[in-house]
């Protein structure tokens, strides 16, 4: 597998877009009609030309939180629709009752939503359910077995699996493959009348079990599940499979282009069987959807499958599934990931048929060059130390003197104007700002050096003041007269190191929560290897930093460029004007090196 960061001829083209450029020239799809919603063959026979030029879907199971290869699938299916004036369905996949439900649903809609898609076109809305279709899919499986397509099998789920071979030799039939379609049919019925227990039957396409594909040695398209479907309640104890779903509700809602992970390649021929026997039998319309294969986002310290991530909740490694360290979207959004940050990132990575894992610096590359030109600037001090200018009184006239300082909201946009805070007698710094003995090639504060604090003076160290254990507390400085940045002669001593700081008078305390990645290990679940070996106990490091003043009206998903720190953004969950919490989404590119 290759590293493949950037491809910045992502967007003008790729192979699904020259698929739907060659059909749209071709003209495969022009006289397909729509009638209006979902629905068989009739539906759509006599009904106008389909105003969408494709149609697209994308179809997430509702048994857990989207990440960010669901983002990829979204920004690709929904993108592709956009450009190309057509329409992507937002549909649930929810035939597996067990493992689906409402909330999931409710937030799933919520993050494709807060990702900048929709599913309103063309005067009306496109948010379908695959168990809407429940009744189509019976009444499709009983045309198959009328048709000797499929059989019910009562042999054992061991049965079939020692019956259905291996990649070098051919199954065997079941014994039931050769009953009439009556006597398919009829059990059939009596499997959807409860008649029989859970995997006591299955209804099987009859295709071939000597194929090389094994996904065409007979699949199960129908098993019995009592179970309460999360829409459908108690009405259904069959429930189709997932292969066997899938290419008939694309075809019910007129798909073109069905768009899935490179895993269902093998699936495609099943796919496209299914969906010519039924458009035989009438019940579906031609033109058929037809499935294309894209490799599956892999980025670097994460994992992307729900079951671990899951896990990671249930057992309380992380706050939930929105918990900032979390690539879930609602985690990404609560760490302050941007929309369009995520859009820009699926862009760039592009999409192709090779796998590969993408740098999950990828990801925070697209979130700066999203948030530099946005973010308005403030100062913050994450780790305080006091620094104490002596002769203030002297240069003011008074310990109690705050001087006016002022700095731009944003460098490049003069007209976000300007934000102000003051500067005192006491300020905090950094402390890694400090050091009585200079390393080489250290410019800030040390006794006898000159730096300038940031949209301020510029001052001179003298010394520090220690505890009885030696730990220094507070910074010795003078400020030199007559050097505020801004003023005229402020630039009249050149110094080496300008430092970041907030006046201990006008500061506002906050918690900051500086989040680093889940994992040390860039494939933590790769080859079935044990994730949790690799956690990283410093993913988040929790501090009470002080901030400028202008912070204090700073809303609950606000983004910032705290300067020298990063971005970062007030907790949607948590923040309030009176318990201000931010959380660092990412550093800034270059560390700081003055
Ligand atoms: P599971 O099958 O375990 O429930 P899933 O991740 O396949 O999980 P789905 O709800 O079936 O979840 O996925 C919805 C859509 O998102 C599918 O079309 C799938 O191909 C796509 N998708 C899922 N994971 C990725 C990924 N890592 N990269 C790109 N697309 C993905
Ligand atoms: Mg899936």
């Amino acid at each position: 597998m290759s590293a493949d960061n950037s491809n910045p001829e992502a967007h003008a083209g790729n192979f699904l877009r020259s698929i739907i450029d060659a059909d749209l020239s071709r003209g495969t799809y022009a006289q397909r009609g729509w009638g209006g919603a979902p629905g068989a063959a009739r539906t759509h026979a006599d009904a106008p030309v389909d105003a969408a030029r494709i149609r697209t879907r994308f179809p997430p199971e509702p048994n857990g939180y989207l990440h960010v290869g669901h983002a990829k699938s979204i920004c690709l299916n929904f993108g592709l629709a956009r450009d190309y004036g057509g329409v992507c369905h937002m549909r649930f996949d929810d035939t597996n009752p067990e493992k689906e439900e409402q909330e999931y649903v409710d937030s799933i809609l919520d993050a494709v939503k807060w990702l900048g898609f929709g599913w309103d076109a063309f005067g009306q809305s496109h948010l379908y359910f695959a168990s809407d279709y429940f009744d189509f899919m019976a009444t499709a499986a009983e045309a198959l077995i009328n048709a000797g397509h499929a059989y019910v099998d009562e042999q054992s789920a061991d049965q079939m699996r020692s019956m259905r071979g291996t990649l070098t030799e051919a199954g065997r039939d079941s014994p039931y493959r050769a009953r009439t379609a009556a006597d398919s049919l009829a059990r059939f019925r009596e499997m959807r009348a409860a008649q029989h227990a859970d995997g006591s039957m299955v209804l099987r396409a009859k295709i071939d079990m000597a194929s090389p594909n094994i996904n065409l040695r007979d699949p199960a398209i129908y098993r019995i599940r009592k179970a309460t479907h999360h829409r459908t309640g108690d009405q259904w104890c069959v429930y189709p499979m997932y292969a066997f779903a899938h290419p008939i509700e694309d075809a019910l809602e007129r798909v073109t282009h069905s768009i899935c992970t490179l895993e269902f390649e093998d699936q495609r021929p099943f796919y496209d069987w299914v969906l010519a026997r039924l458009a035989d039998c009438g019940l579906l319309a031609r033109p058929l959807p037809r499935q294309y294969e894209f490799a599956r986002l892999n980025l670097t310290y994460v994992m992307t499958s729900k079951r671990r991530l899951k896990s990671l909740v249930d057992e309380g490694i992380v706050q939930g599934w929105d918990d900032p360290r979390m690539p879930t979207i609602v985690g990404l959004r609560r760490r302050g990931y941007t929309p369009e940050a995520i859009q820009l990132f699926c862009e760039r990575i592009g999409v192709s048929k090779a796998d590969s894992w993408i740098d999950y610096s990828t990801l925070e590359i697209a979130l700066r060059d999203d948030l530099d030109p946005k973010a308005a600037r403030a100062m913050a001090v994450l780790a305080p130390l006091k620094l104490k200018l002596t002769n203030w009184a002297y240069v003011f006239g008074s310990t109690d003197h705050m001087e006016d300082c002022s700095a731009p909201v944003h460098p490049h946009l003069p007209q976000r104007g300007q934000r102000n805070f003051k500067l005192g007698q006491e300020v905090w710094i950094e402390n890694e700002d400090f050091a009585e003995v200079a390393p080489k090639g250290f410019f800030r504060l040390f006794p006898g050096n000159k730096v300038r604090l940031k949209y301020g003076y510029v001052i001179e160290c003298t010394g520090c003041e220690k505890n009885e254990s030696g730990k220094v507390e507070a910074v010795l400085a003078r400020v030199v007269a007559d050097t505020k940045s801004g003023t005229p002669g402020s630039g009249s001593i050149k110094v080496k190191g300008v430092i970041t700081w907030v006046s201990v008078q006008d500061a506002l305390a906050a918690e900051v929560r500086l989040y680093e990645r889940l994992f040390s290990d860039p494939q933590p679940d790769a080859g079935g290897k044990d994730f949790k070996a690799s956690l990283n106990p410093h993913s988040l490091k929790t501090v009470m930093a002080y901030l400028e003043p202008s912070m204090a009206s700073a809303l609950p998903d606000q983004r910032f460029q705290f300067e020298r720190h990063g971005y970062f953004v007030a907790d949607r969950v948590d923040h309030s004007a009176a318990r201000p919490v931010f959380n660092r989404i990412t550093t800034l590119k270059d560390s700081y090196t003055k």
